[in-house]
């Protein structure tokens, strides 16, 4: 078989190819990876910025997650856990608890973000009896028919298969820089929205939960106003509404604290996790008091594979790698060193007429940068065009935002120093 590009010969009688979607990606098929470095089949080295979409969090084979899956693959792959039990959803479980906040003590695992969302949902509406859900404009919750349809972070996420889950209601996210307003302002905004959304589309007897990212992902990197989650807050106490914290690329150190909730004073109800907390293998969680969880029923929540034994034993060794090599920490410095350089950039390459760096803003090792033209409209044309010079340049990065003209960078919570200076260095080549 020819793996060195994105036709593949299966065999010798005929060609198989891959599907239209899947050669949007980047040209470059990757031959092995360790840290933050992708070895392409065609001999270059790639520093990669994207980790998988946040994924890969302690970096490419981290040796210690390779040693775990491996002996774990050898030990027993798969117990479906309302069967049988398993040592390392237990290890895990014990593991979480050390990093979850007071309160949330009961976890239930999945495969991935969009699983995860989905059981979130279910069980505030079965806790709480109640059927509708406010979501915050940007959004991304994942691509299931329901987690789609709790995403607004382009049109592109549901166009085109709806008619989507019902009972969905959309409230604006605070985003300072699209209005020229302070975040005070952006805040005091989307709350009184919210307010008049409560009084007039969705009464708080109707709304079982409030669903927000710390941060918006795909919506645009954004970090998610402290002052707007501690609103969400006590209007959620004042009401008995469910607050539902979406930690799936925010969490497990990518801002530079364990979870992207805790830039401000607030406890979420219950907490999704998944991409970062296992280095590349699909598992994912959902936590919550035991007095919440206790609300669902046995076989409400979870699938065949959900909690997988092989990528809770990689969890255990991630959650073990991030403490042992100090990655929260990590994040937090190298994520300041990557913003002052891209600040830099800003500086240089400003909004024109065509676009430039209208913004650089982010937390930790999850920065974005969006492009804008000199009278403020998204630059949606440069953010591609930049996007894939990186490539070339040897970097990977990603785009985001629902007018697709932020480009984000999102590198291993292990990269060096050197590392982000070549990254900047590559990054402003491409710019
Ligand atoms: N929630 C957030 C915040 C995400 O960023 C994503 C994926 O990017 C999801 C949910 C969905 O996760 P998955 O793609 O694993 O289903």
């Amino acid at each position: 078989m020819i793996v060195d590009n994105l036709q593949c010969t299966a065999n010798d009688e005929g060609m198989t190819s891959l599907s239209p979607l899947l050669k949007q990606a980047t040209p470059v098929v990757v031959d092995h990876a360790h840290g933050s470095w992708i070895h392409g089949t065609d001999g270059r080295d790639y520093l990669d910025f994207t980790t998988g979409i946040g994924v890969t969090s302690t970096g490419h084979c981290h040796p210690k997650v390779v040693e775990a899956a491996r002996d774990q693959v050898g030990k027993v792959i798969h117990a479906q856990y309302t069967t049988v039990m398993h040592r390392p959803l237990l290890e895990l479980t014990e593991k979480l608890g050390e990093v979850l906040p007071a309160g949330l003590d009961s976890v239930f695992y999945a495969n991935s973000g969009s699983e995860a969302v989905e059981a979130a949902i279910r069980l505030a509406r079965m806790a709480t009896g109640r059927p509708n859900i406010i979501v915050f404009q940007g959004g991304f919750h994942g691509r299931t028919a329901a987690a789609s349809s709790l995403t607004t972070a382009g049109t592109k996420f549901s166009a085109g298969w709806s008619p989507l889950m019902s009972g969905v209601h959309l409230a604006p996210f605070p985003y300072a820089y699209r209005y020229g307003w302070s975040v005070e302002q952006a805040v005091d905004f989307a709350l009184t929205e919210l307010d008049y959304l409560l009084a007039t589309r969705t009464a708080p007897d109707d709304t079982a939960a409030m669903l927000i990212e710390p941060a918006l992902g795909d919506g645009g990197y954004l970090p998610t106003p402290p002052a707007f989650l501690e609103g969400l807050r006590e209007r959620a106490d004042a009401h008995g509404i469910v607050l539902i914290v979406d930690e799936v690329q925010a969490g497990v150190g990518r801002t530079g604290r364990f979870w992207g909730h805790q830039w401000s004073s607030i406890t979420p109800d219950i907490l999704i996790t998944a991409k970062g907390i296992a280095s590349g293998f699909p598992i994912s969680a959902i936590a919550a008091s035991e007095s919440l969880m206790g609300k669902g029923w046995p076989g409400s929540q979870g699938g065949t594979y959900g909690g997988n034994a092989v990528a809770a034993a990689a969890g255990v060794a991630t959650l073990g790698v991030i403490e042992e090599e100090n990655l929260v920490q990590n994040a937090l410095i190298r994520g300041e060193q990557l913003q002052a350089g891209l600040q830099q950039l800003q500086e240089k390459f400003g909004p024109t007429e065509r676009g430039g760096i209208g913004d650089v803003r982010g937390l930790g090792l999850m920065q974005g940068i969006e492009f804008s033209t000199s009278d403020g409209a998204p630059a949606t044309e440069i953010a591609t065009a930049v996007q894939q010079a990186t490539t070339g340049h040897g970097l990977l990065s990603l785009t985001c935002g629902p007018r697709g003209n932020v480009v984000r960078l999102i590198p291993a919570l292990v990269v060096s120093a050197e590392e982000i200076d070549l990254g900047l260095e590559r990054f402003g080549a491409a710019v």
